[in-house]
């Protein structure tokens, strides 16, 4: 170390290296200062956004931004996890732009989406009997309690991730329906289909394509017959319809693979087979997007 030079008295001499010094420590406080008022007055940090899947008519996209973020996805707040990952999807019908608009502090940001725009199979039949089952006034009361309560479960939102894992067909079979598919009887275009049927003998065992709670088991409903719910989380269930048996109960929790029930032919159904549709919240999924590998096989 060495020592600062002294004058005659013994007095420490300031010399002009260290007045320098002084003025560089001013200099780089008020630099400081400054810098940090610039700081202040500056947006906060850049929204981020990261888009995992394709947007797709019948799909589910999952997505991540700023933790604490609002989200809008054409208007309508997404809820977002702790993560600030977050999910939407588009009907069987979505429009071919959508617009995710991302609020993050002072800081805002709109993405334009493009929806990739599908065909469906469309089944004309002409020259049918004008014969028409319409269900009687009790049984269409049943119908709209039955329905109240579908769509209740549909309506919530649970912090559980069970659909990000990826969906296992639910059960071994030929595919014997598609989503969206829609039949046109005497021209008149009747409800699409958005589900995917599973033809298979009765007892087949049905699986948890992901895992989830059961959110509803009825044993018999009008149009589904023994009917289970699942939900995957954030808006995402399943409803499997037609079974002959159910396995698991209100409240239970599934793992993806774990048996919840039996194919059959219960409800209003025309033989044995499972239907399985997929919904985020009420906008109905293409179960067959969401298939990390290719269990099911077409017919
Ligand atoms: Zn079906």
């Amino acid at each position: 170390m060495r020592l600062p030079p002294h004058n005659a008295n013994g007095n420490l001499r300031r010399n002009p290296d260290m007045r320098h010094h002084s003025l560089t420590v001013v200099l780089f406080l008020l630099t400081l200062s400054v810098a940090a008022l610039w700081a202040m007055a500056q947006p906060s940090a850049a929204v981020e956004l990261t888009i995992e899947d394709e947007p797709v008519q019948g799909g589910l996209v999952a997505a991540r931004t700023n933790p604490g973020a609002i989200v809008h996805l054409d208007e309508r707040p997404l809820k977002l996890d702790a993560d600030g990952r977050f999910v939407f999807g588009f009907g069987r019908d979505a429009p071919a732009d959508a617009l995710l608009v991302i609020q993050h502090q002072d800081q805002r940001i709109e993405r334009p989406l493009t929806i990739r725009q599908r065909e469906y199979q469309i089944q004309r039949i002409d020259g049918l009997p004008a014969k028409m089952v319409s269900p009687d006034q009790k049984a269409l009361e049943r119908i709209r309690r039955e329905n109240r309560k579908i769509a209740q479960v549909r309506a919530r939102y649970t912090e559980n991730d069970g659909f990000r894992e990826g969906f296992i067909g639910p059960a071994q079979g030929t595919v014997t329906g598609v989503y969206g598919s829609q039949r046109i009887l005497n021209g008149q275009p009747r409800r699409p289909h958005f589900g995917i049927d599973i033809a298979a003998p009765s007892g087949t065992a049905v699986i948890a394509p992901a895992a989830g709670i059961v959110a509803l088991a009825e044993p018999d409903l009008y149009f589904t017959g023994g009917t289970l719910m699942i939900d995957h989380g954030r808006g995402v269930t399943s409803v499997f319809s037609h079974l002959s048996a159910l396995s698991v109960r209100e409240g239970d929790i599934v793992g993806q693979g774990e048996k919840i029930g039996e194919v059959g032919s219960t409800g209003r159904s025309t033989g044995p087979h499972l239907d399985w549709r997929v919904n985020w919240f009420e906008v109905r999924l293409d179960p067959a997007l969401l298939l990390s590998d290719a269990v099911l096989q077409p017919p």
